[in-house]
């Protein structure tokens, strides 16, 4: 049973699911290969390596979309929204500069774009844009990389921090997830990949007991984790898995822990 708050985050949820992107609304140049194996590089998400291309036509058309279903879940973010809108960039070329800076991950777009702008709706009504984009650029270049070799505690397509984890049904084996990037990929079985501090903790909740929540007292980080061998056989699906275990992040975030 979901409760209201996730429910509503569901429903919002699968509206901006429903917006399709065409197959070429992303691209990039392949990285010499070279690039890829030196160690240093071996490091960096592919974002850094490989940086994406949006068509920033299509970027907009997806930005209006987004606004339409935040405004009509969200309507108190109105008026907000109304002022973000009118703000926005309408020549061709600034357009484009907008929507390629928007997929650089150390860029603070109003900073950049000197604009004085709500940060908080802004950051909201950026990142659902961005999201498809990004989504269909690890489809793209996951190829590029071995999921099952990257060990790393961020993701390996954008560098964000993982969202959720996973323990493997066959053997175990951890795997953390972006919640940006739908990507999955293998970690340490033990420690905190935030911190990479090597104690492991975690607490379980009474009737949530395929999940556990993996906790670190050095950095306050906490993972939600999904037990896959107490999962049963049905499919998984890590994003919705997210939001089914809102409780977990509250009695997480009670005991002061942050994502
Ligand atoms: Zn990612
Ligand atoms: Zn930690």
């Amino acid at each position: 049973m979901l409760s209201n708050v996730q429910q509503s985050l569901a429903d919002f949820y699968s509206d901006l699911n429903k917006i399709s992107l065409p197959e070429d609304a992303i691209k990039y140049s392949e990285p010499l290969q070279k690039v890829l194996t030196s160690e240093k590089e071996q490091a960096m998400p592919l974002i850094k390596l490989c940086p994406p291309r949006v068509n920033a036509t299509e970027f907009f058309r997806v930005l209006q979309q987004v606004a339409g279903i935040i405004r009509e879940k969200h309507p108190e973010m109105g008026n907000e929204l109304s002022i973000i809108e009118a703000a926005l960039p309408i020549e061709k070329v600034e357009q484009e500069l907008f929507a390629a800076q928007a997929f650089v991950p150390d860029i603070n777009l109003l900073t950049s774009q000197k604009l004085d702008l709500p940060p908080e709706t802004f950051g909201f009504l950026l990142n659902h844009t961005i999201k498809p984009f990004i989504v269909q650029y690890a489809q793209k270049v996951t190829q590029l990389r071995d999921l099952d070799q990257w060990l790393h505690g961020n993701c390996p397509v954008c560098g964000s921090r993982p969202t959720f984890s996973l323990l493997d049904k066959e053997d175990g084996k951890r795997y953390l997830y972006c919640g940006l990037c739908e990507v999955k990929w293998r970690f340490q079985r033990l420690g905190c990949p935030f911190c990479l501090n090597s104690e492991s903790q975690f607490f379980t909740a009474e009737g949530m007991e395929k999940y556990r929540v993996y906790f670190c007292d050095h950095c306050h980080g906490y993972i939600k984790t999904l037990d896959e061998r107490k999962a049963g056989g049905e499919e998984i699906d890590l994003f919705w898995e997210d939001i089914k275990t809102v409780p977990l992040d509250i009695l997480a975030i009670k005991e002061g822990y942050c994502k």
